[in-house]
């Protein structure tokens, strides 16, 4: 069921302005004040009635906003101190249904906070901390993961980068690394014109979640390999791999021409490298 507050919010800019919550470029502050577009992003992850969500970065909490709505618990990190009060007032609106932490989210374990619970992520994240998290959130060694799906902005090329086909210009190790084991889409573009201050690039919002997990692959295996192949992409295997102990051998065995580029070798052919490197390490 769709949870109203207790009193009237007012709308979000006001309360930016009451609270003097000048956009920040540091901190990758483009905030989304249309109520009706974060409530679209709100249901990308599906019904969220009684559902745990995990956000980074509410800044002045539209999307907290919409996902309260939807009737979701948050649990929130904002590294930015001004937030905080108009937060508070967001924490009182909606009683025992918002948690903010006040900290970095590259120092959140995400699993511990949550306790113990699935939940979904979603996040308008800032571009300057956006990947590393992501790829935090998609290595953990047991699978499927405590998150049950991520719903996360990204400038657009990144969002491109990470659903991207092999053999295109945007196939890298984000994508393979986002791929092996999850459903990944775009779900929405979002013009640049959204965002306040605008940012110089669109927008895109990328949805994932959980596959089944291929055997036998070591996750740390893989992502060392996509790192060494992709690291000199326009290098032949043979030459990109050769730190890695095993790896020409195993691609010769699973017929895998140490003569082509990372960028031709598919999803599946990793994790068959992965796994041949993961059986013998
Ligand atoms: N969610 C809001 C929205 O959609 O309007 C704000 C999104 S803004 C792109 C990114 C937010 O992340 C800002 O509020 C910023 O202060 C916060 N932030 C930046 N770096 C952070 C970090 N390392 N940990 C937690 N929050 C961070």
């Amino acid at each position: 069921m769709p949870t109203q507050p207790l009193h009237p919010l007012p709308p979000l800019r006001e309360a930016v302005k009451a609270h003097g919550l000048s956009a920040s470029k540091a901190l990758g502050q483009n905030f989304l004040f249309d109520e009706q577009l974060l409530d679209r992003i709100a249901a990308i992850p599906g019904n969220l009635d009684e559902e745990l969500v995990f956000e980074v970065g509410p800044g002045p909490g539209g999307l907290t906003r919409a996902c309260l709505r939807a009737g979701a618990q948050v649990i929130a990190v904002e590294r930015d101190d001004r937030a905080m009060p108009l937060l508070a007032e967001l924490s009182d609106a909606f009683p025992n249904k918002l948690q903010v932490l006040a900290d970095d989210a590259l120092n959140i374990d995400v699993n511990a906070v949550t306790g113990g619970r699935p939940y979904h992520i979603i996040a308008n994240l800032p571009y300057n901390v956006g990947t590393l998290l992501f790829t935090r959130w998609l290595e953990p060694a047991a699978w499927p993961p405590q998150w049950k799906s991520l719903t996360l902005m990204f400038q657009q090329e990144v969002a491109e980068r990470i659903v991207a086909p092999v053999g295109s210009n945007a196939y890298g190790r984000l994508a393979v690394l986002a791929q092996w084991r999850c459903n990944v889409k775009i779900a929405m573009k979002v013009h640049r014109s959204a965002f306040t201050p605008p940012p110089k690039v669109m927008s895109a919002i990328v949805h994932l979640t959980p596959a089944d997990e291929p055997a036998g692959v070591n996750p740390r295996i893989l992502s060392r390999l996509t790192e060494k192949g992709f690291g000199q992409r326009r290098k032949m295997l043979r030459q990109s791999l050769k730190g890695m102990d095993g790896a020409i051998d195993a691609c010769e065995a699973l017929g895998i021409d140490p003569t082509r580029r990372a960028e031709t070798v598919s999803v599946a052919e990793w994790v068959a490298l992965a796994r041949a490197l993961s059986a013998s390490a």
